[in-house]
C-alpha cells in the first residue's frame, strides 16, 4: 500500500502564499513534512531540494544565490528563483521543466517516468570556454556558473564531500603512515562550502588538523556546525594548540584567520612541516575565488570589480608563491596533493614550473573505488525529520552487514555530523549496492516507516560522470583523460532511465574550460514508477563508471565488467 500523501489530501497554498512563506529572497526555506505543496511528489522533491540549495543553513551566501565553490549558484537571479518555484509548483507529471545555466526557458512535453527538470549549466563551445568569455557573458547577466551539485540542486552542505575527504585522508594514512594518523599534523587552506569538512574528516581519521581561511565568517560557520574545533586570529596561539595536540596525538581541528601562503610560509620558517599538506580555496577561480596576497579581503573584493586583470595577475602570482611553498614542504618530507581546485595549473600559469610534481588526489587515492563504481551517494530525507535518515541509516546496515567499512562510517556520521537544512545523509556505494540501497528506502516510503518521499543524489564527482583531466581523469591509464563522451553518455543513460531531474555542467571544480560533468537525482516515493526508475537509474549510473574505467584499460574495472555481466 502506498501511503506517500497525495495533492488531494491537502489544501495547496497559492503560488503567492507559497512564495511569501518559503521564497522571499534572500530567505529560502524547504517546506518540511508530509504535505504536498506541488501536483506530484516528483515536482515536489525538485522544490525542495532547490529551496534547501539556497537556505541560510545549507547555502553559502543566499543573497547572490550562491551555493559553494567559489561562485556555484542555484539560479541566476532572484527572479529566475522566482520563476522556477511558480513553473514547480504548477508543473504536471507528464512536462519537464528546461533550466538554461539557472534561468528556467520552457516547459516540455514528456511522460510520467522522464526527468521533471533537466538543467543545463555554464556550458560554452570548447574553443570560447574561456574565464574571460565567461565572465563577460556573466556580467551581461547571460550564464551562471553552476559549479557541480549547486546548479543541479543536490547540494547537502559540507557533510556532502565528508565522506570523500575523510576516504581519501584514511587512503593517504595507509598508503604513508601504515593506516595511523595520530601523531601526524595535516595542514589545509579553505574552510568554505567543501573545503570545511576537512577538519571533521581529518579528526575522524585520527589526524591533528590546521585550517587556514581568510574570511573569519567561513571558519565561524564550521563552528557553528561542529566541523571545526576551534578557531582564533592568533598564528602563534594555533601553533602551539597544533603542536600540543600532535604531540599528544589529540585528534583536534583548529581554524586560523589568514592567508593560506603567509601561513605556509611561517610555518616553513619555524621548521614546521606538516606531514600532510593540501588546500581547498577556491583555486578554480583566480578572479572571484582565490583571495590574492599582500590585501585584505575587503581590498580584494573591491579591486575584484574595479580591476578584474590586474587582480587576476596578482591572484596568480599569489598561488605561484603558494605552491611554491608546498613544493618546498614536499622536498622537505611533507606528503602533499592537490585536493581538485586547480591550483596546479594556475600557479603554473603564475610562473610555479613545477606545479604539476605535486599529484593530484584522484589517481593518487580515488581511482581504485571509481574501478568498483564506486562514489558519493547521497540521500536527503524529504520531510525534514533526522528521524528518518535514522531509519535509512539502520536499514542500510542491516542490508550490508558484512560491509564493516560503511557500518564505522554510518556510526561516526550519526554521532558527530551536524545536519545542515534538510536531514540528509552521504555513504559512498558501489555496483550493486546503489541499486539494492534505492530500492530499500522506496521500500521504507511505501510501508511508512519514513513520513516523506526519500530523493537520492550524488555528486558531479563520481566514477562515470566527469571528464576532468586535472582532477577525476587525470592521467587515465590510456591517456583519454580529456575525452568528454562519457558525461554525455551519464547524462543521456540517466535522461531515458528516469531520473527524476537531470544536469550537464562545465567547468565544476576545476573552473571554465577544465571540465564537463554531469548530475542525477532521483525519487523514492514509495511507488511502482518510482521502483522501475531506480532499478534502471542506479544499475545505470555506477555502469557507467565501470564502461569508462574498463575501456580505459583498468584490470580490476575489466574484472567488475564480468562480474556484473556489463560486457557487450
Ligand atoms: P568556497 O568558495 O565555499 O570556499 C573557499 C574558501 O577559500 C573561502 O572560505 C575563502 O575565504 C577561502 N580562500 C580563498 N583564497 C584564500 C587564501 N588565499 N587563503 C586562505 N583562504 C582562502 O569553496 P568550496 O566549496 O569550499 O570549494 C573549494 C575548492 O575545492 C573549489 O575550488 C572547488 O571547486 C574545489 N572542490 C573540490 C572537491 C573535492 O572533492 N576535492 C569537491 C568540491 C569542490
Amino acid at each position: 500500500m502506498n501511503k506517500t500523501p497525495s495533492a488531494s489530501q491537502t489544501a495547496r497554498l497559492t503560488v503567492e502564499q507559497f512564495l511569501q512563506e518559503y521564497a522571499s529572497h534572500p530567505t529560502y526555506t524547504p517546506p518540511p513534512g508530509t504535505e504536498l505543496h506541488a501536483k506530484n511528489w516528483q515536482a515536489e522533491a525538485a522544490l525542495r531540494m532547490f529551496l534547501n540549495n539556497l537556505s541560510k543553513e545549507v547555502a553559502e551566501a543566499p543573497a547572490e544565490l550562491v551555493v559553494y565553490g567559489g561562485t556555484g549558484q542555484a539560479a541566476r537571479t532572484p527572479e529566475d528563483a522566482r520563476k522556477i518555484i511558480e513553473v514547480l509548483l504548477e508543473l504536471e507529471e507528464d512536462e519537464s521543466l528546461l533550466v538554461q545555466s539557472g534561468k528556467p526557458v520552457g516547459r516540455v512535453r514528456t511522460h510520467p517516468e522522464a526527468p521533471r527538470v533537466m538543467i543545463a549549466n555554464s556550458n560554452l563551445v570548447p574553443h570560447w570556454a574561456t574565464w574571460e568569455h565567461f565572465n563577460d557573458l556573466r556580467k551581461r547577466g547571460l550564464i551562471m556558473y553552476g559549479q557541480m551539485t549547486a546548479g543541479s540542486w543536490i547540494y547537502i552542505g559540507t557533510q556532502g564531500i565528508l565522506q570523500g575527504t575523510y576516504e581519501t585522508f584514511v587512503a593517504c594514512g595507509e598508503k604513508h603512515f601504515n593506516g595511523n594518523l595520530r601523531h601526524k599534523l595535516l595542514v589545509s587552506g579553505g574552510l568554505g562550502g567543501m573545503g570545511g569538512a576537512q577538519p571533521l574528516a581529518a579528526t575522524m581519521a585520527g589526524a591533528t588538523f590546521l585550517g587556514v581561511d581568510v574570511d573569519p565568517e567561513r571558519i565561524k560557520k564550521r563552528l557553528d556546525t561542529r566541523y571545526v574545533h576551534k578557531m582564533t586570529t592568533d598564528y602563534q596561539e594555533a601553533k602551539q594548540w597544533v603542536l600540543e595536540a600532535k604531540e599528544k596525538g589529540e585528534a583536534l581541528s583548529v581554524g586560523l584567520v589568514g592567508h593560506i601562503g603567509d601561513v605556509l610560509e611561517r610555518l616553513l620558517q619555524d621548521n614546521i612541516i606538516p606531514d600532510i599538506l593540501t588546500d581547498q580555496t577556491s583555486a578554480h577561480d583566480p578572479l572571484n575565488g582565490y583571495v590574492a596576497d599582500g590585501i585584505s579581503l575587503a581590498e580584494a573584493r573591491s579591486l575584484r570589480a574595479s580591476a578584474p586583470d590586474r587582480y587576476k595577475q596578482r591572484s596568480l602570482k599569489s598561488m605561484a608563491r603558494h605552491v611554491g611553498i608546498m613544493l618546498q614542504m614536499q622536498s622537505r618530507g611533507s606528503k602533499v596533493f592537490d585536493y581538485g581546485n586547480n591550483l596546479r595549473e594556475f600557479a603554473q600559469q603564475g610562473g610555479e614550473k613545477n606545479a604539476f610534481q605535486i599529484p593530484g588526489f584522484v589517481p593518487e587515492y580515488i581511482r581504485p573505488l571509481f574501478c568498483e563504481g564506486k562514489g558519493p551517494f547521497r540521500w536527503a530525507a524529504l520531510s525534514g525529520d533526522p528521524e528518518d535518515i535514522r531509519v535509512t541509516d539502520e536499514a542500510l546496515k542491516k542490508l550490508f552487514p558484512e560491509n564493516r567499512h560503511m557500518i564505522r562510517w554510518l556510526n561516526e556520521a550519526e554521532e558527530k555530523v551536524a545536519f545542515q537544512g534538510l536531514p540528509c545523509r552521504i555513504c559512498w556505494l558501489g555496483m550493486g549496492e546503489r541499486e539494492k540501497a534505492g530500492l530499500l528506502f522506496n521500500q521504507l516510503v511505501r510501508e511508512g516507516k519514513v513520513k516523506a518521499p526519500i530523493v537520492i543524489g550524488r555528486d558531479h564527482l563520481d566514477c562515470g560522470s566527469v571528464a576532468s583531466p586535472y582532477r577525476e581523469t587525470e592521467g587515465m591509464k590510456d591517456g583519454t583523460d580529456a575525452v568528454s563522451d562519457w558525461p554525455l553518455l551519464n547524462l543521456m543513460a540517466n535522461t531515458g532511465g528516469g531520473a527524476t531531474w537531470v544536469s550537464f555542467h562545465h567547468g565544476g571544480g576545476v573552473g571554465i574550460g577544465y571540465s564537463q560533468h554531469a548530475g542525477m537525482v532521483i525519487l523514492a516515493d514509495g511507488t511502482e514508477r518510482a521502483e522501475r526508475c531506480l532499478r534502471r537509474v542506479l544499475f545505470n549510473d555506477p555502469a557507467l563508471g565501470i564502461f569508462r574505467h574498463a575501456d580505459a584499460g583498468y584490470e580490476s574495472a575489466q574484472e567488475n565488467a564480468e562480474k556484473f555481466g556489463l560486457n557487450l
